[in-house]
C-alpha cells in the first residue's frame, strides 16, 4: 500500500493527514495558521506536524508518494508559489514547495484548494462518474475547480476558476476587489452575515440569518432569495461556458440544501441556454469536512493506476 500526504492549508487553521491510496485517512492533524509569524516559520511547523503524525503510523518514507498542497489562491502552481491570498495576510510570494523540498525528499505539488476539493470529489465523492464538471465552494469566499475532460483545467498560471468576482449584480455595490457585484461579495457566508447584520441593525453570524430565513423573517427571506438567485446566475453562466455535466456545491452556505437548491436548479432551467444545459445535475458536495485534505492527496492519482478512478 501506497500513501499521500495531503495539507490543506486555511485562512485559520491547516489540516495536514495521511491518506492511503484508496483514499482513507489514516491519521490527521489540524493546526491553527499563524499569521503573525514568518511564512516559512508556520510551513515549518505543517512540515513537524507531518513528521509527528507520520510517527504514530508503521509508514516508511519509502511508501509515500507525494505531498500535496491545497492553498488559497491567487498562486502560482507550476513554480509553487503561493502568491497572493487575500485570507493570508503577509504570505506574498511564498515560495512553499522550495521551502518544503528542504525538509522533504519526496515529490511536492501545490494546487488552488478549490482545484483540490473538486478532484476529491471525483475521486469518492459527488462526481465520482462525470469528466466534465464544476466544483463551486461557497464558504467564507466563493471558488470553483474545473474539471475538463477528466483533468483540471488550470489555465495560464493556475488560477481558473475564480468564480467569485463575476459580476452578478452591480446594485450591490463594491466588492473588495474593485469591481461592483461581484458574486463572492453577495453570497459567501461572510457577505451574508455582513448585510444580514446591516438588515437587522445588530451583529448576526451567517448561522442567525438562515435561522431567521427559516422563521420566514420577511426582510431576511427577501434578501437570502435574492442570495439563492445570483448563484443561481452564477451557475448559469458556468453552465453556458463550460457545458458541465454536473456542478457540485460544497462549502457553509450549501448546508442549507432544499431552498438553495431547488432555487438554483429553477433558475437554471428558466435562463441556461442550450436546452441540453437546463438539465444540468446540481448537487451537494458529499466530501465537504475532508475534501481539502483528501483533494490534495488526490493530486497524486495520476501517478498511480490501481484502485484510482481517475
Ligand atoms: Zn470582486
Amino acid at each position: 500500500m501506497k500513501y499521500f500526504i495531503g495539507v490543506d492549508i486555511g485562512g485559520t487553521k491547516v489540516a495536514i493527514a495521511v491518506v492511503s491510496e484508496t483514499g482513507k485517512i489514516l491519521k490527521q492533524n489540524v493546526i491553527p495558521t499563524e499569521l503573525t509569524i514568518l511564512p516559512k516559520e508556520m510551513i515549518m511547523k505543517i512540515s513537524n506536524s507531518i513528521r509527528e503524525i507520520l510517527a504514530q503510523t508503521e509508514i516508511v518514507k519509502n511508501d509515500i508518494i507525494g505531498i500535496g498542497i491545497g492553498s488559497p489562491g491567487p498562486l502560482d502552481a507550476k513554480e509553487g508559489l503561493i502568491t497572493h491570498p487575500p485570507n493570508l495576510q503577509n504570505w506574498r510570494n511564498v515560495p512553499i514547495v522550495k521551502w518544503m523540498k528542504e525538509w522533504w525528499s519526496v515529490p511536492i505539488i501545490l494546487e488552488n484548494d478549490a482545484n483540490a476539493a473538486a478532484l476529491a470529489e471525483k475521486w469518492l465523492g459527488a462526481a465520482q462518474d462525470n469528466q466534465n464538471f464544476v466544483y463551486m465552494t461557497v464558504s467564507t469566499g466563493i471558488g470553483s475547480g474545473i474539471i475538463a475532460d477528466g483533468k483540471i483545467y488550470h489555465g495560464a498560471s493556475g488560477n481558473a476558476g475564480d468564480i467569485g468576482h463575476t459580476v452578478v449584480d452591480p446594485s450591490f455595490g463594491q466588492c473588495s476587489c474593485g469591481q461592483y457585484g461581484c458574486l463572492e461579495s453577495i453570497a459567501s457566508g461572510t457577505a451574508i452575515a455582513k448585510r444580514g447584520s446591516d438588515i437587522l441593525g445588530k451583529q448576526v453570524t451567517t448561522k442567525d440569518v438562515f435561522t431567521l430565513y427559516d422563521e420566514g423573517h420577511l426582510k431576511i427571506v427577501a434578501f437570502i432569495n435574492k442570495v439563492f438567485k445570483v448563484l443561481g446566475v452564477a451557475c448559469v453562466s458556468i453552465i453556458n461556458t463550460f457545458d458541465p455535466e454536473k456542478i457540485v456545491i460544497g462549502g457553509g452556505v450549501s448546508q442549507v440544501e432544499a431552498p438553495l437548491f431547488e432555487m438554483i436548479r429553477d433558475y437554471v432551467r428558466n435562463y441556461a441556454l442550450n436546452p441540453n444545459g437546463r438539465n444540468t445535475t446540481i448537487v451537494k458536495a458529499e466530501l465537504d469536512q475532508n475534501a481539502g485534505v483528501i483533494g490534495a492527496a488526490a493530486l497524486y492519482l495520476d501517478k498511480i493506476s490501481a484502485n484510482s478512478k481517475i
